[in-house]
């Protein structure tokens, strides 16, 4: 696979983002068009210097510089987008002491195959929602340069908490452990820690803002749910966070915590699992995109039914909480609340991403609908449907294709066979 994928782009493993110069035509049997949500038929994508030039009905014939990619027994898609990954880490029964055994380095090399399989799983765009020790930053950079393959990323490097909060770095520690973390470290109390955390994410290079505005599942504290933050605080972050360009993404299961965060002019609720109908209000009203990540709330239910896999705190909010995201999503869903595709991978595996779709379907969304939250609406959330999000001409060509029907069967969504990003092809078309 790797041999093809340089063997292709040997050029442009040095330099990317610069793509082929030779025209290449796809022959798409379907092509997902994000744009109406509908499913085309036979359609003809041009792809030249790692853009889209043109999406013509049919199989147009190619001329002798022309590179054809035979994809007439699969269905094209836009290139995959999950809003939230955790690229630099994966979650097992070690997780809770390897917090003291590895460096950054160490998270570093695991990040490498973690990359690379997501973006062969044909997700060519994440947004990475927090890691220590600036490892997502420096992947981020790695990735763009072309060092080694990977999704294009989106980071907000450290995520912000309130002290003992979700992502408190030293929560749950010895007490002469645990120090007294601040702004610095990603620990804010009041406005004016909110607003100095905003801008020192914005001296590292993060991208955008992820705050943890509830507890949270695999943290070692008691509650899984309760408000950690003020709405101040989150108003606070969110208005300095906009003089930098970024978003904020906002982790949150208890309803209480959904509606400061929503209130407080936050892009997006993560998980979401208690929102009431009050809160699915709200966020239509202020336009709040909710990011359900399914997957995680299965695999954590799965988990603890495993004997020592969770610390003892962990384990009861794993079992209450897990289960409950699918149903929250299918109301939120009929309740016409925005929803973009998210994962929280990185808690399952890197690579298995697309299983999100099979239960997003199960839980009442069409499937094309699912593929415009995994798409289009990805791209509107990250503010980058100039060149994201669709398959149209002047876009970036982040193509990816499956073999058969995605509305026949949604797991083919979980055997991508073809991704190209920017042009460049990962992974190579198998012969018909
Ligand atoms: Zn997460």
């Amino acid at each position: 696979m790797r041999l093809v994928a340089i063997a292709l782009g040997s050029l442009l493993a040095a330099s990317p983002g610069a793509a082929q110069d030779a025209t290449t035509l796809l022959h798409c049997g379907r092509l997902f068009d994000a744009e109406s949500t509908r499913m085309l038929g036979e359609t003809s994508v041009r792809v030249e210097s790692g853009r889209i030039a043109s999406v013509d009905p049919g199989w147009l014939a190619a001329d002798d510089a022309t590179r054809v990619i035979d994809l007439r027994e699969h269905t094209c898609l836009p290139g995959l987008m999950d809003m939230h990954v955790h690229l630099t880490g994966e979650y097992s029964a070690r997780s809770d002491v390897e917090r003291f055994r590895l460096n950054p380095a160490d998270a570093a090399y695991r990040s490498v195959a973690y990359a690379e399989r997501t973006l062969l799983a044909g997700f060519t765009t994440v947004r990475d929602l927090g890691s220590r020790g600036g490892v997502n930053i420096a992947l981020k950079k790695a990735i763009a340069e072309g060092r080694i393959p990977g999704p294009r990323v989106f980071t907000s490097g450290r995520s912000l908490a309130t002290t003992g909060g979700h992502a408190d770095p030293t929560n749950g520690w010895r007490a002469d452990l645990m120090g007294d973390p601040g702004p610095k470290e990603g620990v804010v109390n009041g406005v004016d820690d909110a607003r100095k955390a905003v801008r020192q994410r914005y001296k590292e290079g993060s991208d955008l803002i992820k705050i943890t505005a509830t507890g949270g599942v695999l943290s070692t504290a008691a509650s899984g749910q309760n408000a950690q933050f003020t709405e101040e605080e989150i108003r606070a972050i969110v208005e300095t966070a906009r003089d930098y360009g970024f978003h904020v993404a906002a982790h949150a299961h208890g309803a209480e915590g959904i509606r400061r965060a929503s209130r407080a002019g936050v892009a997006s609720i993560e998980h979401g699992t208690l929102m009431d109908e009050a809160g699915m209000k709200l966020m239509r009203k202020n336009g709040t995109v909710y990011v359900p990540t399914i997957l995680a709330g299965e695999w954590v239910a799965e988990k603890a039914e495993i004997d020592g896999f969770f610390p003892d705190l962990v384990r009861p909010k794993a079992r209450s909480i897990g289960p409950q995201i699918q149903k929250t999503f299918g109301k939120a869903y009929a309740a016409g609340v925005p929803i973009a595709f998210g994962t929280d991978t990185g808690v399952s595996a890197h690579g298995d991403n697309a299983k999100e779709f099979a239960l997003m379907v199960e839980a009442g969304m069409p499937v094309l609908e699912a593929l415009g939250s995994a798409t289009l609406r990805s791209a509107e959330l990250l503010g980058v449907t100039d060149r994201l999000g669709s398959v149209a001409p002047g876009k970036l060509a982040d193509v990816v294709a499956v073999p058969g029907d995605p509305r026949e069967e949604v797991r083919v969504l979980e055997r991508v066979s073809f991704v190209m990003k920017a042009g460049v092809v990962h992974r190579p078309a198998p012969a018909p």
